[in-house]
């Protein structure tokens, strides 16, 4: 990749790129942060320091349009398609599998609202102090998970835990539209908690119907 760069450097003009905000790697001149080629050679750019809103070329906004996001990221997908790099240097395909990395990163923590508010809260609020102790309500489902004996409580607890995590995450989203990063930190932190507990209440489910299929399965007393 570096032996590419001096051996382009003998014959382009690196004076071009003081003004910009980038150099291309490929032949130094000036482009953009957010371009994924150079304007001059068309050479397929490095991964830069962008956010996933920029990334995608949405506006920063906790709410996405979800059409848009979808047309967004399909054309770059396509944009940054492998088979597209398959005949070009080892650089080249190099930074488009980088980008075609960070495209689908980006994509994931956006299209999801849990993850896009948990993106949204670390891009503004650096200083939020992790929430202390535990959650009244994921305390007080813990303790019925503990007294539960047959799958049929675990299924309750997880629809309840299941309700809570849905209204979470609109409640989460309400508290990042008004900024209130506090309110909002202490949602994620009861949506975690939810989300622990739902794999706790599945594992118990799975183990309370393992011990319990023995004596209730027909089939199994009919073939012994
Ligand atoms: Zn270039």
């Amino acid at each position: 990749m570096d032996d590419n760069v001096i051996e382009f450097n003998e014959f382009t003009a690196p004076t071009s790129c003081t003004n910009s905000e980038v150099c291309c790697w490929l032949c130094q001149r000036g482009t953009s942060l957010r371009a994924l080629f150079c304007q001059h050679c068309g050479s397929i750019q490095p991964v830069r320091a962008l956010d996933h809103f920029s990334r995608l070329g949405l506006e920063r906004r906790i709410d996405i349009d979800s059409a848009l996001l979808e047309r967004r990221y399909n054309s770059l997908k396509k944009a940054l398609d492998p088979a597209r790099f398959a005949i070009r240097g080892l650089g080249e395909r190099g930074h488009a599998a980088k980008q075609y990395k960070a495209l689908e990163e980006a994509y994931d923590t956006l299209r999801e609202p849990l993850r896009r508010g948990r993106y949204w809260l670390a891009l503004h609020e650096r200083e939020v102090k992790e929430a202390e102790g535990s959650n009244p309500m994921v305390a007080e489902l813990r303790a019925e998970l503990e007294g539960a004996s047959l799958p049929p409580q675990c299924d309750r607890i997880a629809h309840k835990a299941g309700t809570a995590m849905e209204q979470g995450i609109v409640s989460l989203m309400q508290a990042l539209r008004s900024q209130n990063w506090q309110l909002a930190n202490a949602i994620l932190m009861e949506v975690d908690g939810l989300e622990n507990l739902m794999d706790d209440v599945r594992g118990r489910r799975t183990s309370l119907a393992l011990t319990a299929a023995p004596s209730s399965d027909e089939d199994v007393t009919r073939i012994k």
